[in-house]
């Protein structure tokens, strides 16, 4: 079956996958960037970037969590198996979810559900279940194993760098810009107000511009 497949089966790819609407880039580091496709999560104009596995797969080469090789092995093995693809694209909408949930309601000041923390640790029991200690020369690196063709890899890689990040000094550096996007402020006085200076810090400096103007006007009418 797999060979029949394999000689129909043409990996077609373009950067970005759309360009007309690509995944946003804003986030500055992965995992933010991962929480990010989903745009104004909630509101009417709300929009899923990742519709489905070959979505989130994509996304993942795209935004260097898996490489081309990987992407195409990944993608065959989705295209043969839609029926366990799409359970993987369903955990990996529920973790994003879950990552918003630890940082959106530590930024509110808001109680984490206990159920989301449940289910961070089972993805990241999953994942740690294929790592381990190998030998590199004489010192000990930490390895993936039992990874390929596995679906879920792309997903277990995220829950990991998700981990790093939620343990380190960065997280408290994490923002939400105005536009609901969220994004790292590392600078010294942390005074980075957007998450894209060139297209919400364009919008919020000509708004604020014309506030001015308004106010002006306003203020000579008045005086005359
Ligand atoms: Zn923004």
């Amino acid at each position: 079956m797999y060979k029949s497949l394999k000689d129909r089966y043409k990996p077609e790819r373009s950067w970005p996958a759309n360009s007309a609407d690509p995944f946003p880039f804003e986030g500055d580091i992965p995992v933010l960037q991962f929480i990010n496709t989903y745009r104004n999560r909630g509101g009417i104009h709300r929009k899923d970037y990742l519709e489905n596995y070959e979505d989130f797969l994509t996304w993942c080469n795209e935004f260097n969590i898996v490489d081309l090789e990987d992407y195409n092995t990944l993608n065959f093995e989705a295209y043969c198996n839609p029926h366990n693809a799409n359970p993987v694209w369903q955990r990996t909408i529920r973790l994003r979810e879950t990552i918003y949930e630890f940082i959106n309601s530590t930024l509110r000041d808001k109680q984490i559900h206990e159920d989301a923390v449940t289910y961070f640790n089972e993805i990241l029991s999953e994942a740690n279940a294929h790592l381990r200690f190998e030998l590199n020369g004489n010192s000990l690196q930490v390895m993936w194993f039992n990874t390929h063709e596995e679906l879920a890899v792309p997903l277990w890689i995220l829950v990991k760098q998700a981990t790093v990040l939620l343990q380190s000094a960065k997280f408290r550096d994490i923002k939400k810009c105005h536009c609901g996007k969220f994004y790292l402020d590392t600078t010294k006085n942390k005074s980075r107000r957007w998450c894209n200076p060139l297209v919400c810090g364009n919008a919020v400096r000509s708004r604020e511009y014309k506030e001015r103007k308004m106010k002006l006007v306003v203020e000579i009418e008045g005086g005359c």
